[in-house]
């Protein structure tokens, strides 16, 4: 029986492919979506067929109460959790300040940043060395945008990335002690659905990229399964920018 890895998130896009790569890597993968029971069912029967566990963890990381019953739920599961990607991220429309509600604000806010703090508090207490665990990884996605501010693009989003980035550097320094390594990744544009939700016409931003096109999110996977891993011993707080040169 291998550890568990917990992917908010992974039933789409780039938590799916980490899903996959993290399976390939030796882990076993609990799976949390959001509404698409479908695509994490079937996700999760590939895992299987690799000779993995894999499960499926409906919850919506915004809530308090349900992300504490996924926790309890992959307790029941057996195994020791040892690995989390809080992966789980919305955009929102493309807009202008002017242009935005205060619930869109606290939407974004509510899901990519109080999501994160829930899992990596409900992470943290099993992980602690300090209450006897035995440590554990803990990987952040945020975004070039918390960089770049996404200026008429989504500024509210790109905010909630920077607040990502601060949490995984203070996180990273406050649970070290305790066995537990966090570091952050910063795609830049992936291909993946998201954009859809934004409205951003992603291929049209290949060209502005150094690299002169959009990522793959098993590119981005890579990244996170390294950090993840054993190799990435020594790597703490690092916001480790995944992007093509943007
Ligand atoms: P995606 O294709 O839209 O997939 C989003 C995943 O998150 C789905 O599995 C979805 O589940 C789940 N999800 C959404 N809201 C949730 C919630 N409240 N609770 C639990 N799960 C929820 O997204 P992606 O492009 O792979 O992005 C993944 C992460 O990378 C995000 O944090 C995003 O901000 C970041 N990122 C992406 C890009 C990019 O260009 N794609 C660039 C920079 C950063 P359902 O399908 O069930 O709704």
């Amino acid at each position: 029986m291998a550890d568990w890895v917990l992917i908010t998130g992974g039933s789409r896009g780039i938590g799916a492919a980490t899903a996959w790569r993290c399976a390939e890597a030796g882990w076993d993968v609990a799976i949390n979506y959001a509404q698409d029971s479908a695509a994490a069912e079937a996700l999760a029967a590939r895992l299987h067929g690799l000779g993995r566990r894999a499960v499926t963890l409906q919850a919506d990381v915004a809530d308090e109460a349900q992300v504490a019953r996924m926790f309890e739920r992959l307790d029941d599961a057996g195994g020791r959790l040892a690995g989390l990607v809080n992966n789980a991220g919305i955009v929102a429309p493309q807009a202008r300040l002017q242009d935005m509600t205060p619930a869109r604000w606290r939407r974004l806010f509510d899901v990519n940043v109080v999501g994160t703090l829930l899992c990596c508090q409900q992470a943290a207490r099993r992980m602690s060395t300090a209450r006897g665990g035995a440590g554990g990884a803990i990987v952040n996605l945020s975004s070039r945008a918390a960089e770049f501010g996404s200026a008429g693009i989504y500024v509210d989003y790109a905010a909630t990335k920077g607040a990502v980035d601060t949490l995984t550097r203070g996180l990273a320094r406050e649970l070290i002690a305790e066995g537990i390594r966090v570091n952050g990744v910063r795609p830049g544009v992936i291909e993946t659905d998201i954009h859809a939700n934004s409205g951003m016409d992603a291929s049209g931003v290949a060209l502005t990229i150094p690299i002169q096109r959009l990522g793959r999110p098993d590119e981005i996977a890579e990244a996170i399964v390294w950090l993840l891993s054993d190799a990435a011993s020594y790597t703490v707080g690092a916001l480790l920018d995944v992007a093509g040169g943007r």
